[in-house]
């Protein structure tokens, strides 16, 4: 069974905080041992771990990011003229996994998951598949 929550983004390019929503999916699903597959049917936003202790760690991935893939570039082709949202999402990926145990997500003590947005402000979709023990 595939699970999903909905996350509203905030700003063109943010990293939005989606621990809680995943831990109350394996809550509700009654997994107690397992592993959670998590996925974004998306093509400009994409799952990523990261620290969530101080908000210069967000800040600064966002803006390397943005330096390594620059907005405007008179090459680019693509007719939306978002190719870089598209190329930031490929660059940190559109998938992740978390173990669960004790019926609860295996995090680091600093580790958060995050929905990073590369083309928002949007209303995005993330998919969670168990696999249960
Ligand atoms: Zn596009």
């Amino acid at each position: 069974m595939l699970h999903e929550c909905t996350v509203q983004t905030s700003g063109r390019e943010s990293l939005t905080v989606i621990t809680d929503q995943v831990a109350r999916l394996v809550r509700e699903a009654g997994v107690t041992s397992g592993v959670a597959l998590l996925y974004v049917p998306h093509t400009t936003c994409a799952i990523t771990i990261q620290e969530n202790a101080d908000p210069g760690v967000q800040h600064d991935m966002l803006m390397v990011l943005r330096r390594i893939v620059p907005r405007e570039d008179t090459n680019y082709r693509h007719i939306e003229d978002n190719s870089a949202s598209h190329l930031q999402a490929s660059m940190m990926g559109f998938s992740h996994f978390v173990f669960i145990e004790g019926g609860r997500l295996v995090l680091g003590q600093w580790q958060t998951i995050y929905l990073a947005e590369f083309d928002g402000p949007r209303t995005r979709r993330v998919l969670v598949k168990f696999l249960r023990d």
